[in-house]
């Protein structure tokens, strides 16, 4: 379906929950979140029932994404579930790989077809800090299984902070050339425990690309959100997200889904339609999708007086 301003919609992101088992120092505040009840969480089904509806609309793909998706258990029910619905053609997830080298084959079999892995470092000590204890061996076994199994393709995603790990960008280069993955340079974006990061943080992706005259540019799909490149030779690709200074709402073709039931036209706008209460009436159900489809704003405003740094934060909208 098109939204107001000529976009083809056909992408749901959705997150499963707000919880994660890692506290990322640009995402997620030390202490944790405090824990949502039970029944104020989508379950499964539920969850099924929006991809359903969406796809009568135009929606073709869906990320399961959080929080961190692998700490709920059966996911693998989910994603096959996901799949089997008619239009569905993609089903992709976003996660911290902690969990994943355990599970990756059952997802694939259940119908996984690509997964994005986060990962900001290549350094043990290091990611211990970033993620406030997490295990780096872990996440690398991850991407090692998933390329064994053959998920196409395993995506690395990195953000970016000065100061902190800009200063292995290029080890990540270097990675995309051993591997068949893409790894994918993301800006740092003023929203939740980023907010406070961002003005030290921030990076501009320009400087960068000029510092690696060897990256080749490559042909980019017109949805696409990131600008790719490669080295010679390499197994694999490098793209670089510049969600905030070089917008690529004009290509936005999302609409998000969180946890706790609310439809997202945009990541950074505060506006939601909670269809949580109604999700068993699948002809309200519908025209809340076809309003968030419509109601999509043209394009964000991270760079305005009113970005949302008391909104809502990426681990609860689902990143
Ligand atoms: N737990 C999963 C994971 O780690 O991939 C999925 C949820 S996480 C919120 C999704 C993505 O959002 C991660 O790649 C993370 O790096 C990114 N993210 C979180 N906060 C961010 C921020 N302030 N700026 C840019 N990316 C951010």
């Amino acid at each position: 379906m098109l939204d107001n301003y000529g976009r083809e919609i056909n992408y749901l992101r959705v997150s499963l929950t707000d919880r994660c088992n890692l506290r990322c120092i640009y995402c997620m505040p030390e202490q944790g979140v405090e824990k949502k009840k039970h029944e104020d969480i989508l379950r499964f089904e539920e969850v099924i029932k929006v991809v359903k509806t969406s796809t009568t609309l135009g929606i073709k793909k869906v990320r399961y994404t959080g929080g961190e998706p692998l700490i709920i258990p059966g996911i693998d029910r989910l994603i096959y579930d996901t799949s089997k619905i008619k239009n569905i053609e993609d089903v992709a997830l976003t996660t911290n790989g902690i969990l994943l080298s355990e599970v990756a084959e059952e997802l694939k079999k259940s119908g996984l077809k690509r997964v994005n892995i986060s990962l900001d470092t290549l350094n043990k000590r290091k990611y211990k800090s970033i993620t406030r204890g997490g295990d780096l061996d872990k996440v690398i076994d991850a991407i090692d299984k998933c390329l064994t199994i053959g998920l196409n393709p395993v995506k690395i995603n990195t953000v970016v902070i000065r100061g902190i790990n800009d200063d292995e960008i290029k080890d990540f280069i270097r990675l995309s050339k051993e591997l068949p993955v893409e790894v994918r340079f993301i800006q740092l974006m003023p929203i939740g425990e980023g907010a406070k990061l961002y003005d030290k943080g921030k990076m501009s992706f320009d400087e960068i690309i000029d510092d690696y005259p060897d990256l080749i540019p490559l042909m980019t799909d017109v949805s696409s959100t990131a600008k790719l490149f490669k080295l010679k030779n390499s197994k694999g690709k490098i793209g670089f997200i510049s969600p905030v200074s070089c917008k690529f709402c004009s290509s936005c073709n999302k609409i998000r889904l969180t946890s706790t039931g609310a439809l997202r036209p945009c990541l950074h706008s505060e506006e939601e339609i909670n269809v949580k209460s109604y999700i068993n009436n699948e002809i309200r159900l519908n025209a809340a999708l076809r309003s968030a489809i419509m109601n999509k704003p043209m394009h964000h405003y991270f760079d305005a007086e009113n970005n949302n740094k008391n909104g809502k934060m990426m681990f609860q909208i689902g990143g």
